[in-house]
């Protein structure tokens, strides 16, 4: 039985019955017209607009899709009856002896397993798959790689059992998805760690060793894995660290070494998730020339930090992507230039003090571009000289386009969720960068 028929789903229902499962697909919103397709043409069962419980409470084993939260009242009468419920990465990685890189994280989960990924592929056969792109499960079934870097959601590893990466990465954790723990923070990171619950003393745990709650946790756990912490505050022995503007990777006295400024992204974090992903592809054996070049010439991913385009000397860069503050935190730092901020969105109960430095010292005009704006008024209202509201992304562009000046930045970086306006960050992101052509 899989529960939503979307990408995992519709991936999990071909390859359960390639493996010979009597499967049935139900979804209680409706179904999208290319995965019904792919469901008669493969004339596997399903269902929308409805979930007929009979049928589910049968099942031998659920599938259910990461995006449906645990109170619903269905999935509590399937736990109620001890049916065993499962993720696609737990199905899926039953039916692969592939290596595989899970990363999880609360911000640059897309980011490292691109990076990883962009580096990987140069020398081995590689899939990326998890939150990206085509499901894991789609992908063993057809391309049968021998290796996956696989984006893995706190909601993934909710549902695991057995699911064991060769090398887990846990970029940061932040509070993030409440709302789905209790809004027990302890739970969400909880979640987080199950990425290295099955691992042995043969597998690597790679983790941003400058994360206190990632510190505080292992302070107070026993873990097998072999620890690879990355750190650009402190020296680490096995794991990365920075010197003298040099990236440096040593892993049982092999070292790396590469200047930071050849990286291709900017930004701190970025420095971050290059660590992390060089050091999972130098673990893999990829030669050290490979590695330097992969992170010289990455393109970097859509509405993260995107460079858009640069008009009358004014860089308009889509952060559409950063729909928490912490994303923002690392935008604002990241910026080397007066910056017209344009923030807003639905608010997920934001804490926005973190970002006052980078505010007081780089932000000249902030335009709030959300439905409700009154909290982002408050916060800095007084902050800067100019503060101005919108509620579309044309006049938005249009506003910045007039108060910045040569050498300066124009910078979406909203650190709210889009759907009071878009349909998504991705929506918002092409909206902006259409507007920016449009100037
Ligand atoms: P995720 O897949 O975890 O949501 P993304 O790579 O899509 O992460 O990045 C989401 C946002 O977070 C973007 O705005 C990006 O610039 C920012 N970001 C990327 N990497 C990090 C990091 N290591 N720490 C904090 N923020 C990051």
């Amino acid at each position: 039985m899989i529960l939503g028929g979307g990408e995992s789903g519709v991936g999990t229902a071909l390859l359960g019955k390639a493996k010979g499962y009597d499967v049935f697909v139900s979804d209680n919103g409706e179904i999208k017209r290319k995965y019904k397709d792919v469901l008669i043409h493969n004339q596997i069962k399903w269902e929308d607009n409805q979930h007929t419980e009979s049928k589910i409470l049968n099942a031998d084993i659920i599938m259910k899709s990461p995006g449906i939260p645990d109170k619903v009242a269905l999935i509590k009468k399937i736990r109620t009856a001890t049916i065993k419920v499962v993720s696609e990465i737990e199905f899926a990685s039953k039916y692969t002896d592939a290596t595989l890189v899970a990363i999880t994280g609360s911000n640059g989960k897309t980011t490292t397993a691109s990076l990883t990924h962009h580096i990987l592929k140069q020398e081995l056969n590689v899939g990326l798959a998890g939150n990206i792109g085509d499901s894991f499960a789609k992908q063993i079934l057809e391309e049968n790689y021998e290796n996956y870097v696989l984006e893995v959601s706190s909601f993934q590893l909710d549902d695991i059992d057995d699911f064991k990466p060769k090398i887990a990465i846990l970029t940061n954790i932040t509070p993030d998805h409440l709302d789905r723990y209790d809004y027990k923070f302890e739970n969400y990171i909880a979640s987080k760690f199950r990425i290295i619950e099955n691992q042995t003393e043969d597998d690597f745990f790679i983790y941003d060793a400058d994360d206190p709650v990632i510190e505080d946790w292992l302070k107070s756990n026993l873990i097998k894995s072999q620890k690879l912490p990355f750190s650009i505050t402190k020296e680490v022995e096995n794991g990365a660290y920075i010197k003298n503007e040099e990236l440096i990777i040593t892993i049982d006295n092999n070292q790396l070494i590469m200047p930071i400024k050849k990286l291709a992204l900017d930004g701190k974090h970025n420095v971050k998730n290059a660590m992390a992903a060089s050091t999972a592809a130098y673990l893999l054996k990829i030669r050290k020339q490979t590695i330097r070049e992969s992170l010289e010439n990455f393109q970097g991913v859509e509405h993260r930090l995107e460079n858009v385009l640069r008009i009358n000397k004014v860089q308009y860069i889509n952060d559409s992507k950063a729909t928490n503050v912490n994303a923002t935190y690392f935008a604002l730092e990241s910026m080397q230039a007066p910056t017209v901020w344009i923030v807003g969105g639905e608010d997920k109960g934001n804490d926005y003090r973190a970002l006052f430095p980078f505010v007081n010292e780089k932000v000249k005009a902030i335009i709030c571009l959300g439905v409700d704006n009154k909290k982002l008024m408050e916060n800095f209202g007084n902050m800067v000289d100019v503060v101005i509201e919108t509620q579309y992304m044309s006049e938005a562009v249009k506003i910045a386009y007039k108060i910045a000046s040569a050498g300066d930045n124009v910078l979406l970086s909203p650190a709210c969720a889009s759907f009071d306006l878009f349909e998504n960050y991705e929506d918002r992101g092409r909206q902006f960068k259409e507007a920016v052509r449009k100037l």
